[in-house]
C-alpha cells in the first residue's frame, strides 16, 4: 500500500477543514471496511485519510426527532442499527436487512455514512432506505444539505457528494414508519450464502388499509448500476389488493421497465427473472406483517 497520512479530528468542523474538494488524494474514512480493501487492491491510493471515528460520540446516535422521524447518525455502526429498539419499532425492515448484511465483524465497524457514500450497487442499505423515503444529511464547508437516496447515488460507485462533504445522518420520515401504517420488506437474493453479496435486492414499502395497498415504493438493488425505483410496478401495486394477478402484472412491469446489468452474481436475464418473481414475494412478506 502507498504510505498515507492518518488524521483523527474530534469534531465535525475539524474534520471538514481537513478535507478538500480539489484534492482527490484526501478521503474521509468511517469503518474502513470498503476503503481499506480498495487501497489494498490499489484501486485507490489516498495520501491523507481523515478518520471520522472521533465523531462517533456526536454523529453515532440513533434517535426519534420531535416530528416523529427516525434519525440514524452517519457514524452509527450497522450493528447499532441491527440492535436498536427504535429502529426495530419504527423501521423493522432495517433490523431484518442487517442480519443478512455481510458478517458481524463488518457490521460492527461499518457505518451508515460509509454504506451510503461507497455506492457499490450491491449494497443492501441504500434500496431499503430509498423505499422508506429517507433523506441523507450532508455537511460541507458552506453548510448543510439534504438529498434523497436517488439524488445521492448518481451511478456505479458514484455519488453527488463533494470531496469535502461528510454524511452526518439519515432521516426516515414519520410517514414511512410502522406507526403511520407503512409496511415494508427487503428480499436479498444471493447465489451462495444468505449473507453474501446479492444478485438482486428488492425493497418494497406501502400503506395498507381496508385491504388496499397505496403509495407503493419499489426499489431494486444489485441488479442495476444504482438503486432504481420501479415506477410502473409501483403504479400497478397502488390501489390494488396485492392479489396474485396484480403481483404477477407488477412483476412483469418491473422486469420490463428496469435496465438489468450482468455481473459476477448473474446475467441480466437471470436477474430480470429473479426480479419478476421476487417482487410478489417481497409484497407478500410486507403484507405478512400487517
Ligand atoms: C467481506 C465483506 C462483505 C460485505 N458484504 C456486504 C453485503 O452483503 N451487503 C452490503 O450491503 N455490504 C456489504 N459489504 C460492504 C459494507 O457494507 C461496506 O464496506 C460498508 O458499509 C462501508 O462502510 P464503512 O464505514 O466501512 O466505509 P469506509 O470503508 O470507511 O468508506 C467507504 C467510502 O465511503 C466514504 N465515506 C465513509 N464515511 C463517510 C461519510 N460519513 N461521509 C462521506 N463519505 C464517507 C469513504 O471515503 C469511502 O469512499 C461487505 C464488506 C465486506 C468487507
Amino acid at each position: 500500500m502507498t504510505p498515507f497520512e492518518l488524521l483523527e479530528p474530534q469534531t465535525l468542523p475539524e474534520a471538514l477543514a481537513l478535507l478538500s474538494d480539489d484534492d482527490a488524494g484526501i478521503r474521509p474514512i468511517g469503518g474502513g471496511t470498503a476503503l481499506m480493501l480498495m487501497m489494498k487492491a490499489a484501486v485507490l491510493a489516498p495520501t491523507r485519510l481523515v478518520s471520522l471515528r472521533g465523531l462517533q460520540g456526536t454523529l453515532g446516535s440513533i434517535a426519534m426527532t420531535a416530528d416523529g422521524a427516525l434519525h440514524l447518525g452517519g457514524l452509527a455502526s450497522l450493528s447499532a442499527l441491527e440492535h436498536s429498539a427504535l429502529v426495530a419499532q419504527h423501521a423493522p425492515v432495517i433490523t431484518r436487512a442487517m442480519t443478512h448484511l455481510s458478517n458481524v465483524r463488518v457490521r460492527n465497524v461499518a457505518t451508515v455514512g460509509g454504506a451510503l457514500a461507497h455506492a457499490d450497487p450491491h449494497m443492501d442499505l441504500p434500496p431499503v432506505l430509498a423505499a422508506l423515503d429517507a433523506r441523507v444529511q450532508i455537511a460541507g464547508p458552506l453548510g448543510t444539505r439534504e438529498l434523497t437516496i436517488d439524488e445521492l447515488i448518481s451511478g456505479y460507485y458514484e455519488t453527488a457528494l463533494k470531496r469535502n462533504e461528510i454524511i452526518t445522518g439519515v432521516q426516515i420520515p414519520a410517514s414511512a414508519g410502522r406507526a403511520a401504517g407503512r409496511c415494508a420488506a427487503y428480499l436479498k437474493c444471493t447465489t451462495r450464502a444468505a449473507d453474501d453479496w446479492p444478485a438482486l435486492g428488492v425493497a418494497v414499502s406501502f400503506l395498507y388499509s381496508n385491504r388496499t395497498i397505496s403509495d407503493a415504493r419499489v426499489v431494486i438493488g444489485a441488479a442495476t448500476d444504482r438503486p432504481t425505483r420501479a415506477r410502473a410496478a409501483e403504479a400497478l401495486l397502488s390501489q390494488s389488493m396485492g392479489d396474485a394477478t396484480t403481483l404477477q402484472k407488477a412483476g412483469d412491469a418491473l422486469a420490463a421497465e428496469v435496465q438489468f446489468t450482468t455481473d459476477a452474481q448473474g446475467s441480466a436475464a437471470y436477474k430480470r427473472q429473479l426480479a419478476r418473481v421476487h417482487l410478489g414475494r417481497a409484497v407478500n412478506a410486507a403484507l405478512a406483517q400487517t
